[in-house]
């Protein structure tokens, strides 16, 4: 099952794992990096400091900490460029890569923001395309694997831009 919701991601509950829109450090940053770090508490960082990084497109996972979900998958979006760097691959990538870690894990309830479209600058309309995209083939793959993805979505636009992605087909 495929939804969105219109929230803070840190106050899910109903999930096992979230998904952070991260940096390559892995140390933490604004938007909704910061906010889950925050809420997280300082173990969260702790943690992630021995991760080692992460590249564009990869994802890692941790504990959640203070949050009311028992895992966190970290997940570097694309900045966008352009669109001629290879964005795009790189944005379904980070999907991928946190459905994979998410299966390795036996998570099948997962949250995602909306990856790069904060100061990563994505187009929303193309990034919500791509997330759906990509979630669905994953899910086909996988039949088994999951039970629900939900995109929490912090702004009526964006989540306008993942409800029409799931209703184009
Ligand atoms: P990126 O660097 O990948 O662009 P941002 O955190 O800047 O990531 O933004 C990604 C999206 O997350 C934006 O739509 C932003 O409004 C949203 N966002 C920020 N805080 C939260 C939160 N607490 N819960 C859910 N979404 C959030």
């Amino acid at each position: 099952m495929l939804q969105t919701e219109l929230g803070d991601i840190t106050k899910v509950e109903n999930v096992d794992a979230i998904v952070n829109a991260a940096n390559k450090s892995l140390l933490g940053g604004g938007g909704v990096d910061g906010a889950i770090h925050r809420a997280a508490g300082p173990e969260l960082l702790e943690e992630t400091r021995e991760l080692g990084g992460c590249e564009t497109g990869d994802a890692k996972i941790s504990g959640g900490y203070n949050l009311p979900v028992g895992h966190v998958i970290h997940t570097v979006g694309p900045v966008w460029n352009g669109g001629s760097n290879n964005e795009e691959d790189l944005l379904a990538s980070c999907y991928r890569r946190s459905l994979e870690v998410a299966k390795d894990n036996d998570i099948r309830n997962i949250a995602f923001p909306s990856i790069s479209t904060g100061v990563y600058h994505f187009p929303v309309d193309k990034a919500a395309a791509i997330a759906v995209n990509t979630v669905k083939v994953m899910m086909e793959e996988n039949p088994d694997a999951f039970d629900r993805v939900t995109w929490v979505l912090f702004d009526e636009e964006t989540k306008k831009a993942y409800d029409t992605a799931l209703n184009s087909d």
